[in-house]
């Protein structure tokens, strides 16, 4: 039996890794899942796979887990400690899927103890690159991507050598405002930024796609994981979400990967991997689909994608600020508090203010990202209030 362990299972990931799971009975022994608010459905995830311990992210949702696996004989524990310590069991293969840099010292706990990471917590790569590459090699533990575009980059580099690699580019859908007028952006509401054109994805991160912030993320994330440096790195508009990305060569010859717009492929890559095991996913028909189409991103409409090559030049822990700072304006923004186009105005204005005061300098373990993450959620929290005052 291979042990497993599922952190952010009541998540959109969560929910798509925990399907594919209790598809394949008596292959794994899932070790714990971890949720947050939504104890109903961590608890009857944690039924249906007969799991060893169930972990809520928040205290005040203790009580009311504990009620709904009563006599189940299931473990329960909430807080961020009790994640860690979720992490840390021993397991075979971890999903790391929570949101957000609070999926962070969960994943580094899950490296520490030596098993595969699944990775879809692109966050974590952006805050502390090195800290999670550094702590899955020294404890002999490897980490495998989620994220579409980095599942079809590792997918296409397989058997390749990474010192022949030219370019690698990324696709974006464009997310749901890629034909609106830029004049309309300002006035964007957070329901319509809710709604991606292609993929069924948590609400952050689906209006992280409106604003290109996810794009912004994943070149980070690219840059992270696979030691490309920024400039061999693009990304390109491709509306149909077909093509995921593509990696091309010093032989000019280019290989892409292209599946449905649907995460279970990519999670089963990994779950699977080095295997490739059937998937039930939707089949391209390609002659149907008919055309595929590409365009250049226009810097000027989506600021993110300037500010992540900023980023990424800065080095250190820019990342670590970029990140909290689109986090605490996202907030804002599904708070009502700010604009759509205030988000990246904010992060901006943050990454330029904490690079002003040193913040950004110092050597990245989980104690110096945490600090720049603290400092630069309460700069942006201050810019919001001014915003609206
Ligand atoms: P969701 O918002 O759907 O789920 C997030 C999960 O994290 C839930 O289990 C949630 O619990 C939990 N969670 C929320 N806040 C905290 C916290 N402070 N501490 C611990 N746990 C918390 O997100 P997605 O599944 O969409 O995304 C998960 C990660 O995967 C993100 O990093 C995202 O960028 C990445 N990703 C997602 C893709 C997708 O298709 N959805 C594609 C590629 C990458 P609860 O809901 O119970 O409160
Ligand atoms: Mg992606």
């Amino acid at each position: 039996m291979r042990r497993v362990t599922i952190l952010g299972a009541t998540g959109s990931i969560g929910c798509n890794t925990v399907s594919l799971i209790a598809e394949d009975p008596g292959t794994y022994e899932v070790v714990a899942l971890t949720g947050g608010r939504n104890v109903a459905l961590l608890a009857e995830q944690a039924r249906k796979l007969g799991v060893g311990l169930a972990v809520t992210a928040h205290e005040e949702c203790h009580d009311a887990l504990k009620s709904a696996l009563a006599g189940t004989g299931i473990e329960v524990a909430a807080g961020p400690e009790a994640l860690v310590e979720a992490a840390q069991r021993p397991a075979d293969w971890t999903m790391s899927a929570i949101v957000g840099a609070a999926g962070l010292a969960p994943g580094l706990a899950a490296l520490a103890q030596g098993g595969t990471l699944a990775l879809a917590n692109k966050e974590s790569l952006v805050c502390a690159g090195p800290l999670l590459m550094e702590t899955a090699r020294a404890a002999g533990a490897r980490i495998l991507p989620v994220d579409s575009e980095h599942s079809g980059v590792f997918q296409a580099l397989q058997g390749e050598d990474v010192a022949a690699v030219e370019r690698v580019v990324i696709t974006a859908s464009g997310g749901a405002f890629r034909d609106w007028p830029v004049e309309r952006l300002a006035m964007a509401t957070v329901a319509e930024a809710s709604s991606h054109p292609n993929w069924a994805m948590g609400q952050r991160i689906t209006i992280d796609s409106a604003s290109l912030f996810n794009k912004a993320l994943e070149l980070i994330e690219t840059h992270q994981y696979f030691g490309i440096s920024p400039e061999r790195i693009e990304a390109v508009i491709h509306p149909e979400s077909l093509v995921h990305a593509l990696v091309g060569f010093r032989d000019g010859g280019m290989i892409a990967h292209l599946g449905p717009p649907d995460m279970r492929h990519a999670i089963g890559y990994a779950l699977n991997w080095p295997e490739r095991r059937a998937v039930g996913v939707e089949r391209l028909d390609l002659a149907k689909i008919g055309s595929l189409t590409f365009s250049a991103p226009d810097e000027g409409r989506y600021p993110a994608l300037r500010l992540a090559r900023a980023v990424m030049a800065a080095g250190g822990l820019a990342g670590a600020v970029f990140n909290a700072a689109k986090e605490q304006a996202l907030d804002g923004f599904i708070a009502g508090q700010i604009g759509f186009l205030d988000m990246a105005s904010i992060v901006e204005d943050v990454l330029a203010k904490l690079a002003g005061e040193g913040h950004m300098g110092s050597t990245i373990t989980l104690e110096t990202v945490m600090a720049a993450d603290g400092a630069a959620r309460r700069a942006a929290s201050e810019l919001i209030d001014e915003r609206q005052g």
